[in-house]
């Protein structure tokens, strides 16, 4: 059957409703809270830190290291509290997705901390999660190339769409979901995934709405830096 209206009435090209914040967290470095529809993420930078355990350190540059976590409230059912497989995955991929923007070289045998917080998940956990942590970055002063900026589009039904809701991935008749992450000057992917079935035309399609997501979600968060420069001049 046709995917003919929404779930939440968007238009299929329509990203959801979004917020941003930074300095929210006041013994973190840098900190950030992105919102997108009911999916909320906070990040938390500490650092650059020395590194322990010390054989973990690298003399030539510091490590990205990113940490994704799930509240245990974040979902209806209750979310199993602590590491598991996928949080795991995300982490990982939320590293890959932020490290090629930043001069890691300047930070020989450091860490820097990104810890990310889901207190309210309905899908696009990990884009959120990664826009959360860059403008965390940009706020704690670490000299970055570009920022990241993620948004998830995909299938839901035989439509293509933009920002895909938990009821759109749980759609009777088949879901795609594409993660995509890009620096939005020059257009670069730093991540790629692919849930669901997908035709090489109707991919080329998400990747065109992916790039219009970005460039809104970049706008929004470019007025969140400049806003809190102004503030704390
Ligand atoms: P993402 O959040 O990046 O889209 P997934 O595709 O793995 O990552 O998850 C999709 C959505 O499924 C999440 O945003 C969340 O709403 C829901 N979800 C994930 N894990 C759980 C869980 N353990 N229990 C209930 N819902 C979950």
């Amino acid at each position: 059957m046709a995917y003919t209206k929404r779930f939440d009435g968007r238009g299929f090209e329509e990203i959801r409703k979004m917020s941003a914040e930074v300095g929210i967290i006041s013994r973190a470095k840098g900190s950030a809270r992105f919102q997108i529809g009911d999916t909320i993420a906070i990040a938390a930078v500490h650092g650059p830190r020395e590194l322990h355990p010390r054989f973990l350190r690298k003399p030539d540059k510091g490590v990205l290291r990113c940490d994704y976590d799930m509240v245990s409230f974040s979902v209806s059912e209750r979310k199993r509290p602590g590491s598991s497989r996928r949080s795991m995955e995300i982490s990982h991929v939320t590293g890959k997705s932020i490290e090629p923007v930043l001069d890691l070289s300047k930070y020989p045998n450091t860490v820097i901390d990104v810890f990310i917080t889901i207190p309210q998940a309905n899908a696009g956990t990990r884009c959120a999660g990664i826009c959360a942590a860059s403008l965390a970055l940009a706020d704690a002063g670490i000299p970055m190339k570009d920022l990241v900026v993620a948004i998830s589009v995909g299938k839901a039904g035989d439509k293509v769409v933009m920002d895909l809701t938990k009821e759109e991935e749980d759609h009777a008749e088949g879901a795609t979901d594409i993660p995509v992450a890009m620096t939005p000057r020059n257009g670069e992917y730093t991540l790629l995934q692919l849930d669901g079935d997908i035709s090489k035309d109707e991919l080329k399609e998400a990747l065109v709405l992916a790039k219009k997501g970005c460039d809104e979600i970049y706008t929004l968060m470019q007025k969140t830096l400049r806003d809190s420069f102004k503030e704390k001049k």
